[in-house]
């Protein structure tokens, strides 16, 4: 059987509690009669736990947008992935380009988050990708291999297993601005060929995103080396994110 595509909605600083609790409920029907693909949402910390005691008993997983390497300790304004667990994740995104270009997280903070996360044993969606500049200077692989380097200097076949790549043109996310396919279908391959030189482990599934909605996901979703999308903006819309599983399930 084809590999399920996996829709993972970032919902970023949006919906406190009460607001995602609403959102998290409209979308259980959802998680129904999933055949060809899966739901994961994320919502900001504060609203994890109120979101997975709705989403309890569903197929829908629940993850946070960073997490902390350490298990406790003095790391102000960081989350552990025991406290985590702990509210009912089960993944945790890393590297979003928000992290990397707003917060100035390194290639190197952002390994040491991934690899320690995948060493207790949660599922981590590792974000890569390109900014304009480096896009229209053909520099494109080249700074999502720097960004993966420190992760696959350690990463063993047995983590690789809790590992998802989203490749994220930064230029793209929020912006409405979609990448070609041509140019989603030449990247994924791109770092689907430097995995395979470079780690003893399969490549992950590799998601795309950058302003991901029903209008472009169908071409999207049948690239070859897709395997999901990774949402923004149309993730927390009442009817586009509905409309988005509709279209993964065809
Ligand atoms: C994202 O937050 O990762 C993202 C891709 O956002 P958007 O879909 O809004 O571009």
């Amino acid at each position: 059987m084809a590999q399920k595509h996996i829709l993972v909605g970032n919902w970023k600083m949006n919906l406190g509690p009460a607001k995602a609790m609403e959102m998290a409920a409209h979308f259980l029907p959802l998680a129904k009669n999933l055949q060809k693909s899966e739901i994961w949402v994320t919502p900001p910390f504060t609203s994890i736990a109120a979101v997975t005691d709705v989403l309890k008993g569903s197929k829908i997983r629940v993850g946070a947008q960073n997490v902390h390497w350490a298990e406790s300790g003095a790391f102000t304004g960081e989350v552990s992935v025991a406290m985590l667990r702990e509210c009912g994740c089960s993944y945790a995104i890393t590297g979003h380009s928000e992290r990397r270009h707003v917060f100035g997280e390194t290639s190197e903070l952002v390994a040491k988050r991934t690899l320690g996360a995948l060493k207790s044993g949660l599922c981590v969606i590792l974000c890569v990708g390109e900014k304009l500049d480096e896009r229209e200077n053909g520099a494109t692989l080249e700074v999502i291999k720097a960004q993966l380097a420190p992760v696959l200097k350690e990463l063993t076949p047995e983590l690789a297993k809790n590992l998802v790549l989203a490749y994220e043109p930064v230029w793209a996310i929020g912006t409405g601005k979609v990448a070609a396919i041509k140019d989603i279908e030449e990247t994924h391959q791109g770092i689907i060929g430097h995995w395979q030189k470079s780690c003893a482990a399969p490549c992950p599934p590799i998601l795309y995103g950058g302003s991901v909605d029903p209008d472009n996901a169908t071409a999207i979703l049948k690239v070859q080396g897709v395997g999901g999308c990774l949402i923004g903006g149309a993730s927390i819309h009442p009817e586009k994110f509905p409309k988005l599983v509709a279209i993964a399930e065809q």
